[in-house]
């Protein structure tokens, strides 16, 4: 499967919103305006409408319906899932070739509050990896005590950590120790 820009950018938007949750953050990181300014901003989200408290709360309900997809079992247990999100918004499909992009749809307006963003093209692009039984691609990191989530986008679905600076570091560098204790004893 090969995922087109747009997707990339909504699953790795999901994936990050995830993250700011209290089950994998250990705290909701997502507090209020200045870190939901620091989501948009992270994940390159422009065009949406100024941002609000109600942006605040919109992104925070979507977030728990985005883990729930990533903890969902097998496919049948996602659908529901993902058509109550695409279910929230009046969905505004247009093509558009915008930033030197090949034509492709985008399913909300432009302008539109963040909430409709995420709930039409995130829930979009978490619709098409559903549709196209790649579910296995959202999961959580596999490193030990980490409850966060990734996106697998890799041609050969290898991707086991989060983020490869923090738990796929922290792994190498356990097993290399582990190694040399191996080694020495
Ligand atoms: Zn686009
Ligand atoms: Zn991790």
């Amino acid at each position: 499967m090969v995922f087109a820009h747009d997707a990339v950018h909504a699953l790795t938007a999901v994936a990050d919103l995830v993250n700011t949750g209290p089950a994998a953050a250990g705290a909701d990181r997502l507090d209020g305006l200045p870190a939901l300014r620091a989501f948009t901003v992270r994940n390159r989200i422009g065009g949406a409408a100024p941002l609000t408290d109600a942006d605040v709360a919109a992104a925070r309900a979507l977030r728990d319906r985005f883990h729930a997809v990533f903890r969902a079992a097998d496919a049948a247990a996602a659908v529901p899932v993902v058509n109550e999100i695409v279910g929230r918004v009046r969905p505004a499909p247009r093509l558009t070739d915008h930033d030197g992009h090949p034509w492709h749809v985008h399913f909300s307006a432009p302008g539109a509050p963040l909430g409709e963003w995420l709930a039409a093209d995130c829930g979009m692009a978490l619709a098409h990896v559903v549709a196209a039984g790649e579910l296995e691609r959202l999961r959580g990191c596999a490193a030990p005590g980490c409850e966060r989530v990734l996106v697998d986008l890799s041609r050969n679905r290898c991707r086991r950590y989060c983020d490869s600076r923090t738990c796929g570091n922290r792994l190498h560098v356990a097993a290399y120790r582990a190694r040399r204790r191996e080694a020495a004893s």
